[in-house]
């Protein structure tokens, strides 16, 4: 009888387990979605417009973006880059 009860009780457990795993794969799927339109959208670092334009190579070679503001910037890699971007150009 106490085989059993354990069965059942595993049986509940991996039930949950794969409740849980569903729902870090949904996670993980909106996570990587995120990732993508992050990817996708450059946003001006100082008026945050995703209004911008390819304005050519800066002399490193980095792509360099324009914004309707005026304010030109170096292509970045992550929101902290940009800020970044931001403190150094002049
Ligand atoms: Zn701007």
């Amino acid at each position: 009888m106490s085989r059993q009860a354990t069965s059942a009780q595993l049986q509940a457990t991996y039930a949950t387990l794969q409740a849980a795993a569903a729902q870090v794969l949904a996670m993980i799927a909106a996570l990587e979605e995120e990732d993508e339109e992050t990817e996708v959208e450059t946003r001006c670092p100082k008026c945050g417009s995703p209004d911008v334009v390819e304005a050519g190579r800066g002399v490193d070679g980095q792509q360099v973006f324009a914004c309707a503001c005026g304010h030109n910037f170096p292509a970045v890699c992550s929101p902290a880059g940009a800020e970044l971007a931001m403190t150094v150009s002049p």
